[in-house]
């Protein structure tokens, strides 16, 4: 028996000379040294007493050898459990006591406020730092450059992801080796990766964006990354003319946009840009293609899921929308109390089934239960519609539903019509309690720098667009607008912010 996952790499890697990823600096990291480091760094923690199963947590910046202790972890079959930088002890504490690693690897700078969260479940405390330094990493360069690769099947778990916790408390999605791989091999051959490849990676290695998508997809291809901490607009500019592809969030095209030097020529080599992990506006979308000549390729996933549905490779990328769902995988839209898929164009909600969806949340079997079909489709809680011509749209979260009066209010209708308003950065939609109408709508805009936006004209524009109840009845101009570090916008914090507009 093999490792599912690190085999399916391992067989596909390319020559060893071959650059797998370049950082700022310009040091370079070969596919024969990623596996010797991954090796280096499984023996460590073997020797930190891993066995199979067992959680491996990490907290730690965007390294090199970060991606090499998930490698690592896989390869001695544990179960790689990586967490945001932006958590504090407090919020770590609760997470290492949930997830009870062997390991756990964080910032030199946090061993020692952490301490007594790793002794409390016993797992031994590593230090790796931004600078690729540490005590795992002391382990691991006295350790053996050979490593033989701990069998592991398809349905063993190769990753707890913790989800982004826009909603709510984040829950650990656990995912298997064939989750990984299979959405792996589907976005290699979906979005046409191959070994000549050069991808602009700038998001952060602990979400499931740039950590699967970006990085198993490129293994899986043979192709190289330049590897950035973070998205730095200067250092993008300049890297650009270097890659073919790029993933991003929405914010980091929209930051592109505020430049003067990101121009047609720029990128006239790139072959793709891909974005996710929120909604990018059809405003945004026409804008990149007006100023590079490149339709943004739009897709849609979750943690639990991996990756759900894509925009074509050939054909048309069509703004705000998510394109089709992904070959082997199942998508409906259905109904959300009987699950029953709804009239074509009619809005439900989506539920995804195939290789790519998760095992379940960790230590949560309730939870599990409840987001799960008899017929063992997931819940995504994303509403959606589906066009005559098959193209999804997600027209909400459920929980961003607004009831108003009655009527369904679905914000991203809204949104996407205040996005055409003249000098509109951004904006959201949302819904707060109201004495007559149980929810009033609540639009919060971000204007474009240098721009003074009128709420009457916001109104005035919308009146002849939308029914009354859609309509805001409250509209706030802001600077900008609540995010988290995966660029999504935060409506709780909004809905708590203006909960008393109409009280
Ligand atoms: P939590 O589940 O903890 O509340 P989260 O749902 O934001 O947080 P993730 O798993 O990172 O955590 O994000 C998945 C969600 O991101 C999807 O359910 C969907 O709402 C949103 N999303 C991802 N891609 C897109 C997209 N292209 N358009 C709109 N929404 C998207
Ligand atoms: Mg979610």
């Amino acid at each position: 028996m093999t490792n599912h996952l690190f085999s399916q790499i391992r067989d596909r890697m390319p020559d060893g000379n071959k650059p797998f990823l370049e950082t700022a600096d310009g040091s370079v990291l070969t596919y024969q040294d990623v596996l010797a480091l991954s090796a280096r760094f499984a023996n460590a923690l073997i020797g930190l007493g891993v066995t199979p199963g067992d959680r491996v947590a990490v907290q730690v910046e965007k390294t090199p050898e970060a991606l090499m202790l998930y490698l690592a972890t896989v390869r001695a079959g544990g179960v790689f459990l990586p967490l945001n930088t932006a958590y504090t002890p407090a919020e770590i504490d609760y997470f290492i006591s949930d997830a009870e690693p062997k390991v756990f690897v964080c910032d030199p700078s946090r061993r020692d406020a952490l301490a007594e969260t790793a002794s409390k479940v016993g797992a031994s405390l590593e230090t790796l730092g931004a600078d690729g330094k540490g005590s795992l990493k002391d382990l691991a360069q006295a350790a053996d450059v050979e490593f033989a690769d701990v069998a592991r099947t398809e349905d063993d778990l190769a990753a707890i992801l913790y989800t982004s916790g826009t909603t709510g408390r984040s829950k650990g999605a656990m995912l298997s080796h064939e989750n990984l791989a299979s959405n792996a091999r589907t976005l290699v051959d979906y979005w046409r990766f191959t070994s000549d490849d050069v991808l602009l990676h700038a998001l952060p290695i602990f979400h499931t964006h740039g950590l699967f998508v970006a990085t198993n997809s490129l293994l899986m291809a043979g192709a190289s990354m330049l590897f950035l901490p973070k998205f730095d607009l200067g250092k993008v500019l300049e890297l650009l003319p270097r890659a073919t592809t790029m993933m991003g969030v929405p914010t980091f095209y929209i930051r592109l946009l505020t430049s003067d030097a990101f121009t047609k020529d720029l990128v006239a080599h790139m072959r793709l840009f891909i974005s996710g992990s929120a909604p990018l506006s059809a405003e945004v979308h026409r804008e990149f293609s007006a100023r590079t000549g490149h339709a943004i390729l739009e897709r849609y996933g979750m943690t639990e899921t991996n990756m759900n549905t894509s925009n074509p490779y050939d054909g048309e990328r069509r703004p705000g929308t998510v394109g089709f769902p992904l070959p082997g995988v199942s998508v409906r839209i259905a109904d959300p109390d009987t699950g029953k898929e709804v009239a074509q164009g009619e809005v439900g909600i989506i539920e995804v089934k195939g290789p790519n969806v998760f095992q379940g949340y960790w230590r949560m079997p309730e939870k599990t239960a409840e987001e799960f079909r008899v017929d063992r489709y997931f819940i995504t809680g994303d509403m959606g519609q589906l066009s005559d011509d098959g193209y999804i749209s997600i027209v909400g979260r459920s929980k961003d539903l607004i009831i108003s009066g009655g009527f369904n209010v679905y914000p991203a209708e809204v949104e996407a019509l205040i996005d055409e308003i003249e000098g509109v950065a951004e904006n959201a939609i949302i819904g707060v309690p109201h004495p007559d109408f149980g929810e009033g709508v609540v639009a919060v805009v971000a204007a474009k720098s240098g721009v003074t936006i009128d709420p009457m004209a916001i109104t005035a524009a919308l009146s002849e667009k939308l029914a009354k109840f859609k309509q805001p009845k409250q509209i706030h101009v802001v600077d900008t607008l609540p995010r988290n570090t995966m660029g999504k916008i935060q409506k709780n914090v909004l809905r708590d912010q203006f909960k008393d507009d109409f009280s």
